[in-house]
Parts: structure tokens; C-alpha cells; sequence
């Protein structure tokens, strides 16, 4: 599948970006740079305890941003279907983490998407696949939501889209403020999530309760 195929069905300008961005170096390559960057920070790279630690970490960031080689159309076919059903579907709870583009350092939470079906469900499994695609990236967490919105609203063309995704910054909790208990909430509402009060707060109600 080519870079092409994959844009077409990436919704917004920032998923674009974000693809074209991936120019996948070889693993070699960025083990030579943790290598230097060990180097830089004062470290012996020959002592034991460092010897696989480019090998490691170039490994560990490969898997950390293996969102941007995931390829949409594959990842959601055949797994939308035709049915009447026009209540909300809600996924809550999905475990994510991703990596700051500030500071490449992580951000962690849940993330609950809800939306609801204007004749085309989606396997409830791919929801969670859809947050490990953009969550598997570098990501600011305000675009991470929305990317995650715009795509289920491009694939079923549903009544509405709600996602809200809450998570802790390690960048805030080490460094900077170092406030270590503070959660950011960001939210994407779309259609009747966000034009209908009654709608979004069902959406609202349904994700603080506490069933896991
Ligand atoms: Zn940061």
C-alpha cells in the first residue's frame, strides 16, 4: 500500500502531516544517533550496562510510533457492516499511550469513544485499533482526539462522533511544573454529539459510570 492510498483516507490535514512525516529511517541508523546522543548526554556507550541500549531503545521508539505505518483502509476492512441501529455504541476505557511531540516523552490515560449509527456499525474491536494507530505516534493530545473523531466520522458517516480521551503528561509530571496527579481532558464532538445537549450528556453519563 503506498503513501497515497494511505492519505486518502486520513481526514484532516494534520493526518497528512503526520504520514508524510514518516520517512523510516533504517533501525541502523537511529541506533547510531541513540548511540550519540548516550555520547552527548556524557555517557561511556562501551561500558556493559550501555552496549545494547542503542539496539534497545531504537527498537523500543520503532514500536512506540508504529501508528504511522499503519495502513487505515487495511486496518478497517471488511469490518463495517449495514445494520439498524440508532442508539449509541460506546467503547470506553481504552488504555492508550503515546509520545509528546514537545518533548518525545509520554502521555498515558484512557480514552472513550462513543458514536452513533446512521446505518453502518463498525466491529468494536477496530476502536481500539483505530487509538492505537494515532495514539502510536508523536502526538499532542488535543490532535490525537480529533483524528480519532474525524476518522470514524469519514468511514460511517455516522448521526455523530464522540471521543474524549483523558490522560497523564510525563513531561509536566518530571519536568516543568512537575504537577504529578494533574489529568488533561480533550474531547471531539461531532453531529449530534455536539449540536443535541441530550445526546452528549448521555454520552457524558455513560462514561462516568463506573462499570468498567
Ligand atoms: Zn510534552
Amino acid at each position: 500500500m503506498s503513501k497515497k492510498n494511505k492519505l486518502n483516507i486520513n481526514s484532516s490535514d494534520d493526518d497528512n502531516l503526520s504520514l508524510e512525516e514518516n520517512t523510516n529511517g533504517s533501525i541502523e541508523s537511529l541506533e547510531k544517533i541513540i548511540s550519540e546522543l548516550l555520547e552527548d548526554l556524557g555517557e561511556d556507550v562501551h561500558r556493559e550496562g550501555l552496549l545494547k541500549t542503542p539496539s534497545r531503545v531504537a527498537k523500543a521508539y520503532r514500536f512506540l510510533t508504529k501508528g504511522y505505518s499503519d495502513d487505515p483502509e487495511k486496518l478497517l476492512n471488511d469490518a463495517i457492516f449495514y445494520e439498524c441501529y440508532d442508539e449509541i455504541v460506546i467503547v470506553k476505557n481504552i488504555d492508550f499511550y503515546s509520545l509528546c511531540e514537545h518533548h518525545m516523552l509520554p502521555f498515558y490515560g484512557k480514552c472513550h469513544v462513543a458514536y452513533l449509527p446512521d446505518k453502518k456499525i463498525i466491529g468494536l474491536s477496530k476502536i481500539p485499533r483505530i487509538v492505537e494507530m494515532f495514539s502510536r505516534r508523536l502526538q499532542v493530545q488535543e490532535r490525537m482526539t480529533t483524528q480519532i473523531g474525524n476518522l470514524l466520522n469519514k468511514v460511517l458517516s455516522p448521526r455523530g462522533v464522540a471521543v474524549v480521551a483523558e490522560a497523564k503528561h510525563l513531561c509536566m509530571m518530571m519536568r516543568g511544573v512537575e504537577k504529578q496527579n494533574s489529568v488533561a481532558t480533550t474531547s471531539c464532538m461531532i453531529g449530534e454529539f455536539k449540536s443535541n445537549s441530550k445526546t452528549r450528556s448521555e454520552f457524558l453519563k455513560l462514561i462516568s459510570s463506573t462499570t468498567d
